[in-house]
């Protein structure tokens, strides 16, 4: 499948995918060069959302199930003093293709189309089905809220997630939600503290008993983080004032099963406990909601709530993939990712029945010299010629539910 002008090309486009710097909601140039790249090969269709989502298909000659792959193209940024080679660069050395995005997750996008081509050129599009690539957009701080636009486009039977899982098979994560504690109190000078109302000590008291709270678990995904990470009082600085607000925000990571309702529900307690002996102390609890603009000029917005999924093992098509996986030679384990992404969408809140294979480590996302091996980069185009394979001759939705074949 991958002959030496192909695994040429796949490392070209690499590079010129990292030589793009695509900051979220700055995709457009990485975009321009993914549709041109589509445009001289044998993709169907070529289709730029609202949110400047790319999503390319290859239509197979016989009916069959929607298969999705989703890699997202935008990156963290640089702090390019702390790199020794230039981050847009895709310099190559010692077998590695250096960049940012190159692991996390041009690399992978790369793979994807490649193998797309190489499959629709070597079966003549004689298969079922149709195969779609999503390059989604701010994925890096709203996981999965601009593929919503993907999914309800496409409205795919199954999808590949291609972030880093060393050429393992993944099929679950932990979501993750950002709460935000508030308390409100009364200015005074500092002085006469008496004449006010602290919002730091009222903050403080609500930590300490935040910080009794046990959190769940789950069997696979493990246990269901709530850490603060930042607290800030206004006025700031505050010279002889006493703060009359604060808001401090919690990391939450999900587990399979929670929802808005049952993740703040232990918060608002206490808060109402609290307030029972302490009538004048005011606090709320909520999720951080976020805004961001697209290069297309589309605002995205959504609070910072992305579920958790998880699929057995024994599902059909996770043992469908990790067969498929075997027969072209990938050794693989089954594990799920310790990080969040597009999938707290697809299987998360669509409940699609959903995988995570890439090329790369999890380590070497978000680092400064950041690379990809190119022997990874090889193998992953094999493994998603092999998955598309796979699951292009599984059964559509409609089949599963006993209804009529999707065409
Ligand atoms: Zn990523």
């Amino acid at each position: 499948m991958l002959t030496e002008t192909r695994k040429a090309e796949l490392v070209n486009l690499c590079q010129r995918l990292v030589q793009q710097k695509s900051y979220s909601g700055q995709e457009n140039h990485v975009a321009a060069v993914i549709k041109n790249f589509a445009q001289n090969h044998v993709f169907d269709e070529i289709l730029t959302d609202k949110y400047g989502n790319v999503i390319l298909s290859i239509k197979g000659s016989q009916p069959g199930p929607k298969v999705l792959l989703d890699g997202h193209i935008d990156t963290v940024p640089v702090n390019e003093k702390n790199w020794s080679v230039n981050p847009y660069s895709g310099e190559i050395k010692d077998g590695k293709i250096f960049g940012r995005g190159s692991s996390d997750m041009k690399g992978a996008v790369s793979a994807m189309l490649t193998a797309a081509v190489c499959m629709a050129e070597d079966t003549n599009k004689e298969f079922p089905g149709t195969i779609y690539i999503s390059c989604s957009v701010h994925e890096e701080c709203f996981e999965g809220i601009a593929t919503r636009e993907v999914s309800r486009i496409v409205n795919p039977d199954y999808v590949i997630i291609g972030e880093a899982t060393n050429l393992q098979l993944n099929c679950g994560q932990r979501g993750r939600a950002e709460i935000v504690l508030e308390t409100f109190g009364k200015p005074a000078h500092s002085s006469n503290p008496s004449a006010g109302a602290n919002a730091v000590y009222m903050m403080s008291d609500l930590i300490q008993r935040i910080n009794k709270l046990t959190v769940p678990e789950h069997p696979v995904l493990g246990k269901g983080i709530l850490e603060l990470t930042d607290i800030k009082s206004t006025p700031y600085p505050g010279a002889s004032v006493v703060p009359s607000y604060c808001k401090a925000t919690y990391d939450r990571r999900l587990l399979v099963g929670e929802t808005k309702e049952t993740v703040l529900k232990p918060l608002q307690m206490i808060i109402d406990e609290w307030k029972t002996e302490n009538p004048q102390f005011q606090a709320k609890v909520s999720f951080a909601y976020g805004e961001e603009l697209c290069y297309t000029g589309e605002r995205i917005g959504a609070e910072r709530f992305f579920p958790a999924w998880v699929f057995d093992e024994t599902e059909p098509f996770v043992q469908a993939a990790w067969q498929s996986l075997k027969d072209h030679q990938l050794n693989l384990s089954i594990s799920h990712y310790s990080f969040c992404t597009n999938g707290s969408h697809f299987a998360g809140e669509k409940a699609i029945p959903t995988i995570g294979f890439g090329p790369s480590f999890e380590h070497l996302a978000h680092i400064d010299d950041e690379y990809i091996e190119i022997e990874q980069l090889e193998k992953a185009a094999l493994g998603y010629y092999a998955l598309m394979t796979a699951f292009t001759n599984l059964k559509t939705k409609q089949s599963v539910l006993g209804g009529k074949e999707d065409v």
